[in-house]
């Protein structure tokens, strides 16, 4: 049931699927059973991290070499390292799940894969082979399988990433890199039930604009966006919400989330997603929800929506629904939207029937509780 699926980019049909060999230097200093229990039962997010972690490293003269399991540690780094200064920074995030059985899978990992060789592209580095990101996620998962909660809607949440390790300031490609991959416990994201969230349209920030880096998962698009994020909270709203960057006017993304509208309901529900224009960033999820919701008889394209139109179907009652979508959250209801101008109302303020209807079937497939039709599952351990 392995799944060899390409996804994402038709160049992708020809990938290679061998393994690549990962040497295990196991730590010698685990956490206990106990200790390792008591982070399971409350493991928040990104705040705890399994023993281990793979590394691997790029130089122009070798290649992709050296890559191993070994326990996780401290980095140490010369205060020159060009990343720090320069922020040749990219990664991914992905989710493993532990079945009913036992078993453990993660969900698209090819599409992950595939994206991360883009944002390395993008910032001149070295783009990491396919096999390689997929055996260290294969790696890591077995030596630290106990890690994988059991509990429902927890996961292992999967952190690759790369940077620059050349030492000295001069501006220009590194000529040597470093791939890490941590893992930490992920709880249930939404504990007391799913909570609408409410966000704020910036109008005097942007994320990405066209000819940046909006489409590779940089560091850098990150720092960028925590003043906005600073301001939404300062409104009192949960999130901000992206406008493009030339006309400030049509919706690109919420945080670090894709968006979708829904409208009408029921069998006649339609959904729209903003339409990749490379600003955007191409999500594992946004992707999938198109094909889920097709699935489930709806229409689901990609199209464009202004803020203005936005808070007129809402008005209008058009929108029924929207709703944000990404690795980590699976899929967020939005539920008031606030800006300059006023504020608006999406449908009750509620999670809407769409939006749950859409998050259970994601969530369902990924936790194999719903037949994954579509070989999107890659067995991990
Ligand atoms: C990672 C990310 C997403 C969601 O991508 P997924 O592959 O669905 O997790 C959306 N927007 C931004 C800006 C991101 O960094």
């Amino acid at each position: 049931m392995t799944s060899t699926q390409p996804v994402a980019t038709p160049a992708s049909a020809s990938l290679p699927d061998e393994s690549w060999p990962i040497a295990v230097n196991a730590s010698s200093s685990p956490r206990s059973a106990q200790e390792r229990a008591a982070i399971l039962a409350e493991p928040g997010f990104g705040r705890y991290f399994t023993d281990h972690m793979v590394r691997a490293q790029w130089t122009q003269a070798d290649g992709w070499r050296d890559a191993e399991v070994v326990a996780y540690a401290p980095l140490s780094l010369d205060p020159a390292t060009n990343f720090i200064h320069y922020g040749q920074a990219i990664f991914e995030g992905l989710k493993a799940y532990r079945h009913a059985d036992g078993s453990v899978w993660t969900f698209r990992p090819h599409a992950n894969a595939e994206r991360f060789q883009n944002s390395a592209r993008r910032l001149a580095m070295a783009p990491l082979p396919i096999p390689l990101f997929l055996s260290s996620l294969e790696a890591l998962v077995r030596i630290d399988e106990a890690w994988v909660p059991v509990a429902e809607e927890c996961s292992l949440y999967l952190r690759p990433f790369m940077f620059s390790t050349e030492v000295g300031l001069g501006v220009r490609p590194a000529n040597a890199y470093e791939y890490l991959l941590i893992a930490s416990p992920a709880g249930a994201y939404f504990s007391g039930g799913i909570e609408p969230v409410s966000v704020w349209l910036s109008q005097e920030y942007v994320r990405a604009a066209p000819g940046g880096t909006g489409e590779a998962k940089c560091a850098g698009n990150y720092a960028a966006s925590l003043v906005a994020q600073a301001q939404a909270a300062e409104h009192g709203c949960d999130q901000v919400v992206w406008l493009d960057a030339v006309e400030r006017q049509w919706i690109e993304e919420m945080g670090g989330m894709n968006l979708y509208f829904v409208y009408g309901s029921g069998p006649t529900a339609r959904i729209m997603t903003p339409e990749l224009t490379g600003a955007l960033l191409p999500g594992v999820t946004r992707a999938s929800l198109l094909t889920l919701a097709r699935d489930l008889g709806m229409q689901a394209e990609e199209g464009r929506i202004s803020a203005q139109q936005w808070r007129d179907d809402c008005a209008s009652g058009a929108i029924t629904e929207v709703f944000a979508c990404g690795t980590a959250a699976v899929v967020t209801p939005v539920g008031q939207a606030r800006s300059a101008k006023g504020d608006w109302t999406i449908g009750d303020g509620q999670a809407g029937p769409i939006t749950m209807l859409l998050r259970e079937e994601l969530l369902g497939i990924q936790t194999g509780e719903v037949p994954d039709r579509h070989n999107w599952l890659y067995r991990l351990a």
